[in-house]
């Protein structure tokens, strides 16, 4: 439970305020396609109005849908397999509207992308899994090893000399102590090769707001925990992660 509360928190709101935006904008749209259709247009022009009415009706109550099944993970309420399955799908569907949307109202991208990662993990923390170490990777960017160490650890991380001035010698002691996969990736290519090799049951990723939601959007079938990294330097530079958050993530897997 307390753990649910450090990889989520309930700040959603902004993602409510955007999807019923959409919502108010679909149905003008609606409206107004409904005055043509009432007008004395042209046969063609009625036949395409009544299709864009159908197909902005399925995306009204997908919205609607969303809006209710956020609405149950707000509330930590039961959720069904199907609810779960329908909003990892509108979201994905809805997500580059979103971001457009978010500008308007001057939500920012990453604020975004922020609750897009914890309703995700809301979701993947709400099933039990029970699975071996050996199910798990843990994947990271390139960043989080100091820029001023000279070992290469992308093709083996065994070569860290175990400093402790980055957050890699943590990875590898949790990489030991669970028996996980622990894989660093220079970038998106590398990182689909890697879960294409391992085939792992779950991942834990951890990298910038960007690269996860992209990262999530890819692999659709592995469950998958997003921690965001921090980057106290600036993107993409020496770059850390809250280990606690990640252990209780694999603990999470293996146990529960
Ligand atoms: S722990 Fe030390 S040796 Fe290992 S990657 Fe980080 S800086 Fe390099």
């Amino acid at each position: 439970m307390i753990f649910k509360k450090q990889l989520t928190n309930k700040n959603e709101k902004p993602l409510f305020i955007i999807l019923i935006a959409m919502l108010i904008i679909v149905l003008l749209l609606m409206g107004l396609l409904v005055m043509i259709l009432n007008q004395n247009s042209i046969f063609y022009a009625r036949i395409l109005a009544t299709s864009f009415i159908a197909v902005l009706f399925v995306v009204v109550i997908l919205l609607i849908s969303t809006v209710i099944t956020i609405g149950q993970l707000w509330y930590n309420n039961h959720m069904s397999i199907y609810s779960k399955r329908i909003i990892q799908l509108n979201l994905r569907i809805f997500y580059p509207a979103m971001i457009v949307i978010g500008k308007v109202f001057g939500i920012m991208k990453d604020d975004i992308r922020k609750i897009y990662a914890e309703l995700n993990n809301k979701l993947i923390l709400a099933d039990k899994y029970g699975i071996k170490g050996e199910d798990i990777l843990i994947l990271t960017p390139h960043c989080l090893q100091k820029s001023f160490c000279p070992h290469k650890i992308t093709h083996d991380i065994y070569n860290c000399k175990r400093c402790g001035k980055c957050d890699v010698d943590q990875l590898i002691y949790l990489k030991d102590k669970y028996n996980v996969h622990f894989k660093i990736a220079t970038g998106g290519t590398l990182a689909r090769k890697m879960i294409k090799e391992i085939n792992p049951k779950v991942i834990i990723a951890i990298a910038c707001e960007r690269d996860l939601i992209s990262g999530l959007q890819d692999v659709k079938k592995i469950p998958v925990i997003a921690i965001i990294n921090n980057r106290p330097e600036g993107p993409c530079i020496n770059t850390n992660v809250n280990i606690i958050e990640v252990e209780k993530a694999i603990k999470h897997f293996i146990k529960e």
